[in-house]
């Protein structure tokens, strides 16, 4: 069995940082796992994909540099049976090409989502207490407390909106309870236990978008969520009011966004997802007012790493057992959607 393997290279740092294993120098150390049975291929150049297409049995790939598994990729592919996302997000897979081919298509489910939810917390803090122009200052020398004062709110008191209240949403709406926020969310289905546990309240989308002073996103990129946040939703929400956006780049139409920012009708953005990735240099929001964004690194914590290692292996070998991979890991199998979450 050939199994490619898509990790970006991380150079000296391998050497600094034994447990840095989501690089191409480690490959999740998968290579002691398959051992001489199967040909393990580690790639770190998504176009070097296309050499290995035509007997490629499994691909593995994060979303944080992923190889984009499009139909033409899979169509190509004749022998590709499973496609291992590294992390949580399938969306660089097409999905609608892996039901049409069977592919299957399987992800790390959980293992990052505590990581995730730290950091949309941290965005949180980080525009609405207006982090960066004090910080900035520090570095450069500076003494202007309006400049960065002015822009500097409290969270308590503010209604922070969840949109997907899944594993990382629910984790998210848990370490925001205890600053005294008011917490609604928007998702697919009402999660009255959670209503109950943190006070929150389920609002339709719009209602989100006009009630909240910062939205987090937490849904995952499918059709329907795919450009969701655009100038329409975006022209709902208050010009005092943020987004985090930790879930996935195309959530958010990118002209929209920055079109809102630059005139003054957000009042900040930040997260860790683009569109594509790695962003390009000249990408639209790296050069966009009042964003702290962060390259997407958020579920890369060396605690994540190990936790996606685990359960990658995990799913290979159940796949090279018995061929019966537990559902909790499974997005689509057999031709038909397996997570609800993308129906
Ligand atoms: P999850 O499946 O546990 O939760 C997703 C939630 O979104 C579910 O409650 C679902 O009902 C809801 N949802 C689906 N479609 C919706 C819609 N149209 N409108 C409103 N809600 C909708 O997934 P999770 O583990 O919480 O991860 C969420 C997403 O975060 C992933 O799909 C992935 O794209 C992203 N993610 C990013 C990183 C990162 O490093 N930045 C890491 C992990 C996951």
């Amino acid at each position: 069995m050939k199994v490619v393997a898509l990790f970006q290279s991380i150079g000296e740092i391998a050497e600094e940082s034994p447990e840095y294993v989501l690089c191409a120098e480690r490959a999740l150390e998968l290579d002691d796992m398959l051992g001489d049975d199967h040909e393990l291929v580690v790639i770190d150049d998504q176009d070097e994909l296309d050499e290995h297409l035509s007997d490629m049995d499994v691909c593995i790939s994060s979303p944080f540099y992923p190889t984009y598994l499009t139909d033409d990729r899979i169509e190509n592919a004749p022998n590709l049976e499973l496609s291992i996302t590294a992390g949580v997000g399938s969306d660089h897979v097409d999905l609608d090409a892996a039901l049409d081919t069977e592919l299957t298509v399987a992800e790390c489910t959980g293992s990052n989502v505590v990581s995730v939810a730290e950091h949309a917390v941290m965005q949180i803090l980080i525009v609405m207490r207006s982090f960066l122009p004090g910080h900035e200052q520090v570095v450069d020398g500076g003494w202007d407390l309006a400049e960065a004062a002015a822009h500097a709110h409290d969270i308590e008191g503010k209604t922070v909106g969840i949109f997907g209240l899944g594993r990382i949403g629910q984790r998210v709406a848990a370490r925001l309870y205890p600053f005294n926020v008011d917490l609604v969310y928007n998702s697919s289905s009402r999660k009255e236990d959670f209503e109950e546990k943190f006070d929150m309240e389920y609002v339709e989308l719009d209602e989100l978008a006009q009630r909240c002073d910062v939205i987090t996103i937490h849904a995952p990129l499918y059709e329907e969520t795919e450009e969701l946040f655009d100038a329409d939703l975006l022209s709902q929400m208050d010009d005092d009011s943020y987004i985090v956006n930790t879930a996935r780049g195309k959530i958010v139409d990118t002209d929209a966004l920055v079109n809102a920012l630059e005139a003054g009708e957000l009042a900040g953005y930040a997260g860790d997802v683009w569109y594509p990735q790695p962003a390009p240099e000249d990408h639209p929001w790296r050069g966009m007012p009042n964003q702290a964004m962060t390259i997407h690194y958020s579920g890369m914590t060396l605690d994540a790493q190990h936790r996606i290692m685990e359960d990658t292996k995990e799913i290979l070998s159940q796949y090279l057992g018995d061929g019966e991979i537990d559902e909790e890991y499974l997005i689509v199998q057999d031709g038909n959607i397996v997570d609800p979450s993308y129906e």
